[in-house]
Parts: C-alpha cells; structure tokens; sequence
C-alpha cells in the first residue's frame, strides 16, 4: 500500500489559527477536494483524500490499488476495513499533529464509529469538527463530467467553470489534465446512490455531534471558502483544543 498522495507538503500557513482536525462533509463533486486544497495552502496542514490515496494504489498497481480499481470505476464504495486500515496508516504519519482535513472519509457509519474509536492515536487534544458543504444535484452532475484534474499536482480544474488557460493542460505544471474514470454520468448516480444510503447518515451522525456547520456550495469557489473558515473559526472557538476526551471519542 501506498500513502504518498497525501503525503506532499504543504504550503507553508499564512494564517495563526490552526483549525486542528476537520471533516469535510458532502456529495460527490460538491467541491471538498478544491475547498480541501485551500485549506491546506492557508493553514499548512495536509488533506486526507481518501479518493486520492486509493488512485495513487491504483496507479502504482499495489495490492489495494488492484482490489479498489472496478469498485471506483463501478461507483462503488471500497471495503470498509481496506479503507480504515489506509486512514489508520495516514493519521500514523508525523504531520498529522497540528491537525488535518479528511476529505471523502468516513463515507459509512462503521468508518465513522471508526474514526470516533481511533482519533485520540495521534494525540490530539482538539476534537474533530466538520463541515458539510451542500449544492443540488443538477449541479453536482455538472462539475462532476467538467472536472479535470492535474496528475502531478492534483489541482482541479473545470472545463465550464474553472478552465485552464490552455485547453487540457494544467496552468502550473504542464501537465496534461485527466477525466477521472468514475467522473461520467454512470458512476456518478452509483455514487450518488451510495451517497444517499450510505453516507447520509454519517452526515447525521456528526449534525447530531454539535460540532458540525452546513454550508452552501452553489456559490464562487472563495466564497465556499470564506463559509467554511468562518464555520471552522466559530466551531473551534466552541470546541478549542485541549477539550478532546479520548474515551468518549469526543
Ligand atoms: P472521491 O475521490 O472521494 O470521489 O472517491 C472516489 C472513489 O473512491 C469513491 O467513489 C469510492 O469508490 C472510493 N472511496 C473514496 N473514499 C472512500 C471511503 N471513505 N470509503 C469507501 N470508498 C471510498
């Protein structure tokens, strides 16, 4: 197995506050890998994609990769236990400490007891707080067939609302963009079916938390992004580090 997707360091934080650990909430092309990224370049800590780690196995033919690739293509949700063994891996990593944005897990309610039984491991005094970022899905089939997305540095771009400057190519390494293979119309309602039966009620389980904030993902980019640092600031400031209980998983 792989983890050096999400691995990559990141850009050093412009920012004092440290939003700690974060959960980043919502549909498939609802925008967490983008509003991820930009949480990631402001406050220098790294994003967790499950989706991400799962490709970089697939692409290096590991053995996870080789169990996960139909399963994706399909639209499909990869194993419960594959998926928290990688996370488990990726919270055991040195910059995980001053805290970390999970972008597409937990997907189930056995990956959040999970995550709710293992987020003291990596010494974290703060208690995770999450944001669901909500837009329709007329939208959502939208940005899912326009998403392009740079192999080398994983920005995202899209071909309606957020092209390249030269068709194909990513405006900062050259790169030439993929289509991801689950990103068509197909795989999309299979993952939006998953999404509805399987991953709703882990939206309800951290709305039920209180350490939870809904947003609305149908607007300009740093506008979602303005929402969620907002969000974050308020749910912090609420929930400060040093407030983590371990043997609640709270
Ligand atoms: P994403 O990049 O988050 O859209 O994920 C792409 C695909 O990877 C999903 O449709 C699933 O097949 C798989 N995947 C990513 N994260 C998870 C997860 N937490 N649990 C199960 N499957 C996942």
């Amino acid at each position: 197995m792989t983890i050096d997707s999400a691995v990559h360091t990141p850009a050093p934080a412009d920012d004092h506050f440290l939003p700690g650990p974060v959960l980043l909430l919502g549909a498939p092309g609802v925008g967490k890998g983008t509003q991820a990224q930009l949480l990631m370049a402001k406050f220098g800590i790294p994003q967790i994609s499950t989706g991400d780690i799962l490709r970089e196995n697939i692409a290096k033919g590991t053995e996870l990769g080789k169990a996960a690739k139909s399963l994706m293509d399909q639209g499909q949700l990869v194993p419960d236990e594959l998926v928290n063994n990688m996370v488990g891996k990726r919270l055991a990593a040195p910059d995980v400490h001053a805290g970390y944005i999970l972008d597409g897990f937990p997907r189930t309610t056995v990956q959040a007891t999970w995550l709710d039984a293992h987020l003291g491991d990596s010494g974290e005094t703060a208690p995770l707080i999450a944001v669901n970022i909500r837009v329709d899905e007329k939208e959502l089939l939208r940005r899912i067939t326009g998403r392009r997305i740079c192999p080398t540095c994983k920005r995202i771009y899209n071909i309606y609302s957020n092209p390249p400057q030269k068709d194909g190519f990513c405006d900062v390494e050259g790169s030439q963009l993929q289509h991801r293979s689950d990103d068509t119309e197909e795989a999309f309602a299979r993952r939006m079916k998953e999404y509805d039966s399987q991953t709703a009620p882990v939206i309800e389980h951290y709305r039920l938390s209180g350490r939870f904030r809904e947003i609305d993902g149908a607007v300009p980019v740093d506008q979602v992004a303005d929402s969620i640092i907002t969000a974050l600031k308020e749910l912090r400031g609420q929930f400060p580090k040093g407030t983590f209980n371990p043997q609640a998983g709270l």
